[in-house]
């Protein structure tokens, strides 16, 4: 049975021009700094946040780790909403790699609220509180549902905390999709960051690879730490290129992902407006909550999977949906049947 896999937008598969465009990266060994083809990928995508410097790594995650045990000392903490990936989703690897701890402020509906979040921050706390020296924003927010963060609440942040000497980290992993749907330029929210990670293994398409960005000096130590945790590559190269191809020929089509959610979340919502929250579906992902339904979200999961739509059950109630580039409209057509039918067999 042919299945439409809604689980992620991770899961696409290289189109043609991508393996072209591995196929002819000039590469070379990047440990020893010698592959022109990540040099330069790692310069041009720094520009566009208008950042010193970028350092490619293999996933989002490491980004990240990186990104904030630049920031913050062991024994100092970084601040999140409840929801962020760095939280929820790196399995305790901000304390377990760089013995840094972590508090959450709550984001309404997943969007920042950055009153809230300085309220939380308590900076040069001395010899008996634990210091706060950073704080993390999500955008576009992952279990938050695709939500896009407002750039004024986000400059706001970076008012209020730039005075406290705390430091601000960008989960930009769907920086693009935030891009595409609110027209804010790159730089615009690079200004805000201290670091800024990025994924072009999400709607971008790239099989593998993400970056970090930063001043020189934070790039360069960054390095160093990406090499002792085992994440130096060799002839990387060939997954610039491909994330290359896909920031160059990829970043507009996700509008069409985005219209994509926008229908399915429609149709959910005609069988029931409790069932997905409209506002919140602005880029490619739909949470549908089943709260007000005979299912759960493993059950409803597991139904749709047999009748040939793969979804992600990421809470008891909670199913999320993403689309993606491997998806055409017909499947799009196909899957919101399914989902639909499905759910009414529930209510
Ligand atoms: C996917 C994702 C990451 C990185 O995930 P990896 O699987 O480690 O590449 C980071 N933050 C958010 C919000 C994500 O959705």
């Amino acid at each position: 049975m042919k299945m439409i896999d809604l689980r992620s937008d991770t899961v696409t598969r290289p189109t043609s021009g991508m393996l072209e465009a591995i196929a002819k990266a000039k590469v070379g060994d990047d440990v020893y700094g010698d592959d022109p083809t990540v040099i330069a990928f790692e310069a041009k995508v720094a520009e566009l946040f208008g950042k010193e410097a970028g350092l490619f790594t293999a996933t989002g995650s490491i980004a990240n780790q990186l990104g904030i045990r630049s920031l913050i000392k062991p024994g100092e903490e970084l601040l999140a909403d409840e929801r962020a990936h760095v939280v929820r989703a790196e399995l305790g690897a901000a304390a377990v790699l760089s013995g840094v701890t972590t508090r959450t402020f709550h984001s309404p509906k997943a969007r920042l609220n950055p009153d809230s979040a300085i309220a939380l921050a308590h900076p040069n706390a001395g010899p008996y509180l634990v210091s706060t020296v950073a704080i993390a924003v999500e955008n576009t927010h992952n279990f938050g549902g695709g939500v896009v963060q407002n750039i004024e609440a986000i400059e706001r942040l970076h008012h209020l905390a730039a005075p406290l000497g705390i430091k601000l980290h960008l989960d930009g992993a769907r920086i693009w999709n935030a891009h595409v749907a609110s027209s804010v330029p790159f730089a615009r929210y690079g200004a805000c960051f201290e670091t800024v990670s990025v994924c072009f293994s999400k709607g971008l398409g790239a099989p593998i690879g993400s970056m970090l960005l930063s001043t020189r000096e934070r790039i360069e130590d960054a390095r160093i730490w990406r090499k002792r945790f085992g994440g130096g590559m060799r002839q990387v190269g060939l997954l610039a290129a491909a994330a290359d191809y896909g920031l160059t020929h990829h970043l507009a089509r996700l509008a069409t992902d985005h219209a994509h959610a926008r229908k399915i979340a429609e149709a959910i919502s005609a069988v029931d407006s409790r069932l997905v929250d409209l506002e919140s579906v602005e880029t490619n992902i739909v949470g549908i909550e089943l709260q007000s339904t005979r299912s759960n979200a493993s059950d409803f999961a597991k139904k749709l999977g047999e009748a040939g739509v793969l979804s992600g059950a990421l809470g008891s109630h909670y199913l999320r949906l993403v689309t993606h580039g491997d998806l055409t409209s017909s499947d799009i057509d196909e899957a919101t049947e399914v989902i639909t039918t499905s759910l009414r067999a529930v209510l």
